[in-house]
C-alpha cells in the first residue's frame, strides 16, 4: 500500500541487560516506521556463548512473540528492521548479520547505504570472501572477519575507514557492542541510558519507549563502544569532513517525537510550516494537513498564517500488509483506502492542504481530486520541503530522477498536472532555518544535487597490516595513539 517503500532502516542496541531480547522488541517496536520489511534480533551472553538469532519477513509484531523472545535470552543484543526496494526483501538479507570469523562472532546493523559498495565486493570476493546476501551492508561484515586485516586493535577502525557513504552501525562482538556513524553523519544514531545498560537507537523514540535515559547523539565519524568496563568513545579524527545530516530526517523520515541534535521534529516541522506561510502566502478559509506526514507542518501554517486548522482528512490506521491490492472495482482505491475526506468541512471553502513533500505526485494528485469532488471551492497545495529533483544515494528510496515530478515539470505544469489552483514549495535556505542548524550541517543533495560524498570513489589504496592474533574484540585499544 506504500507508495515509496522505505529504503530506510532502524536500528537499535543495548549492552548489560538481563532482558536484553525484550527490550530490544520494544526499541524495534518503536522504530516500525523506519522498516516494514523484515526484523531480527541477535543476542549474547558474552565470551564464548553462541550468538542467538531469530529473523523474519514483516512487522515487528509478527516476527516476534513470548516464546521466540524466550529462546534468544542474553545480556546484549542488537537489532534492525528493515525495508528495501532492490529486488531482495527476502530473509537471507535481514539484518542482523551473523558471522562467525577468526575474530569471533560478529553482528551488525545497517541504516544507510554504501557508495563504494561494488568496488569493495568486487575486491574482497577477488580475495575469496564468499557473500551470503546481497546487501552491502555484508561488505563490513567481511571487512571486519578479515584475518589479516590489520593488527587486532584496528579492525573495525580500518573497515570503517574503508567504507564510503552513509552508516550507522550496531556491530555486536562477543564482548562488546559498538555504535558507529559515518564522517558526514548521514543518518541519526543515539546513546541512552536503561538503569545500568547502555542503549543505542536510530531514533529517540525507542528510548521513550523503553523508559531509557537520552544522553546524546553519536557524533558523526565517532565510534563509540560499550563493553563490560562502560562506555568510551574514539572521536572522529583523521581527514575533516563536512557534515551531511539528511534533512529529510526531519522534513518525513524520522518520528515527530524523536529528538536529533536537540530539537524535537515535530517542533522543526511546524517551523517549516512557519515558513512556509511566510514564503507563499494566500487568501483562504482553512489549512489541512495531508495526515500523518503533513500534520505538524499545517499546524504551523496555521499559526502564522492566522487561517483556521481543520483535520479534514481522516486516516484509516489499520491497513495491514497483507491487504489485497488495490481493486479495480472502485477508482483510486489504493490511495483512498487510506485517507477518507470529511467533504463538510471543505465544501465551498479555498482549501490550503499542506504535505511534506511530493515525490511523484500521486497522493497530492488523489487528493485534490477528492477536494474537488467534495466541492472545495480553490485547492492550494503547500509543500514543507523544496522540489525534490534528484536521487538520493546515501539510503532514502526516490525513483529514478526521470518519476520524480519535479524533474520532469516545471512548478506551474505541476499545479496544472495536479489540478490545485497554486503550489508553494519551501526553498532551502528557509527548510534549513526551521531546523536552527547551519547549512554546512546537512545534505540537501535530493533538492540540490550538490553530492557530498562522491558516488564513484577512489579505490581505497590501504595497505592491509598483518594479523598477529584472534582477539575477541573489535574495539581499538583504549590507549592506541593513531586510532582513526
Ligand atoms: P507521491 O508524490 O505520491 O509519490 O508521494 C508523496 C508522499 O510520500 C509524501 O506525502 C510523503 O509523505 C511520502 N514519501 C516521501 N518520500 C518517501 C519515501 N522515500 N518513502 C516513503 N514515503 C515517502
Amino acid at each position: 500500500m506504500n507508495a515509496h517503500p522505505k529504503h530506510e532502516c532502524g536500528i537499535f542496541g543495548i549492552f548489560g541487560h538481563p532482558n536484553a531480547a525484550e527490550i530490544t522488541y520494544y526499541g524495534l517496536y518503536a522504530l516500525q516506521h523506519r522498516g516494514q520489511e523484515s526484523a531480527g534480533i541477535v543476542t549474547s551472553d558474552g565470551d564464548t556463548a553462541p550468538f542467538l538469532v531469530h529473523k523474519g519477513m514483516g512487522l515487528v509484531s509478527q516476527v516476534f512473540d513470548e516464546s521466540r523472545l524466550k529462546k534468544i535470552k542474553g545480556h546484549r543484543a542488537v537489532g534492525h528492521v528493515r525495508y528495501s526496494t532492490t529486488g531482495s526483501s527476502t530473509i537471507t538479507n535481514a539484518q542482523p548479520l551473523t558471522v562467525d570469523c577468526a575474530r569471533g562472532q560478529i553482528a551488525i546493523c545497517h541504516n544507510g547505504n554504501l557508495v563504494n559498495a561494488n568496488v569493495l565486493r568486487n575486491e574482497l570476493e577477488a580475495k575469496g570472501s564468499i557473500f551470503q546476501t546481497t546487501v552491502d551492508s555484508e561488505i563490513v561484515l567481511h571487512l571486519l572477519a578479515q584475518p589479516d586485516a590489520s593488527a587486532e586493535d584496528h579492525a573495525l577502525v580500518s573497515a570503517v575507514r574503508r567504507v564510503e557513504g552513509a552508516f550507522s552501525l550496531l556491530i555486536m562482538s562477543n564482548t562488546e557492542i559498538i555504535a558507529v556513524r559515518d564522517p558526514q553523519g548521514f543518518r541519526p544514531l543515539c546513546i541512552g541510558r536503561l538503569e545500568d545498560s547502555y542503549v543505542f537507537a536510530s531514533e529517540t523514540c525507542a528510548f521513550d519507549l523503553i523508559g531509557a535515559k537520552y544522553l546524546r547523539d553519536v557524533e558523526p565519524g565517532e565510534i563509540v563502544i560499550a563493553d563490560a568496563r562502560g562506555l568510551r568513545s574514539i572521536p572522529a579524527s583523521g581527514p575533516v569532513r563536512r557534515k551531511a545530516f539528511c534533512i529529510f530526517e526531519y522534513v518525513y523520515f524520522s518520528r515527530p517525537d524523536s529528538v536529533i541534535a536537540g530539537r524535537t521534529v515535530s517542533e522543526v516541522r511546524k517551523r517549516m510550516g512557519h515558513e512556509l506561510a511566510r514564503l507563499h502566502p494566500v487568501e483562504a478559509d482553512i489549512v489541512i494537513p495531508v495526515p500523518d506526514s503533513g500534520n505538524y507542518a499545517a499546524e504551523g501554517y496555521a499559526e502564522a498564517s492566522g487561517i483556521v486548522f481543520e483535520q479534514a482528512f481522516v486516516r484509516n490506521h489499520y491497513i495491514g500488509r497483507t491487504f489485497l491490492q488495490p481493486t479495480q472495482l472502485i477508482r483510486d482505491f489504493g490511495v483512498r483506502v487510506k485517507l477518507n475526506l470529511i467533504k463538510d468541512m471543505v465544501k465551498d471553502k479555498r482549501v490550503v492542504v499542506v504535505d511534506d513533500s511530493i515525490v511523484r505526485g500521486t497522493t497530492a494528485r488523489a487528493r485534490v481530486v477528492n477536494l474537488r469532488e467534495a466541492g472545495a471551492r480553490e485547492v492550494h497545495i503547500r509543500v514543507s520541503c523544496p522540489p525534490h529533483r534528484f536521487a538520493c544515494f546515501y539510503g532514502i528510496d526516490f525513483p529514478d530522477p526521470k518519476k520524480l515530478i519535479a524533474n520532469q515539470m516545471t512548478k506551474m505544469e505541476i499545479a496544472r498536472y495536479l489540478g490545485a489552483d497554486s503550489i508553494g514549495y519551501l526553498d532551502v535556505p528557509s527548510m534549513i532555518s526551521a531546523t536552527g542548524l547551519k547549512p554546512d550541517h546537512f545534505c540537501v543533495a535530493c533538492f540540490t544535487g550538490d553530492y557530498p560524498v562522491p558516488f564513484d570513489p577512489r579505490l581505497d589504496k590501504l595497505v592491509l597490516e598483518q594479523r598477529t592474533g584472534r582477539s575477541n574484540s573489535l574495539a581499538p585499544a583504549e590507549n592506541h595513539p593513531s586510532l582513526l
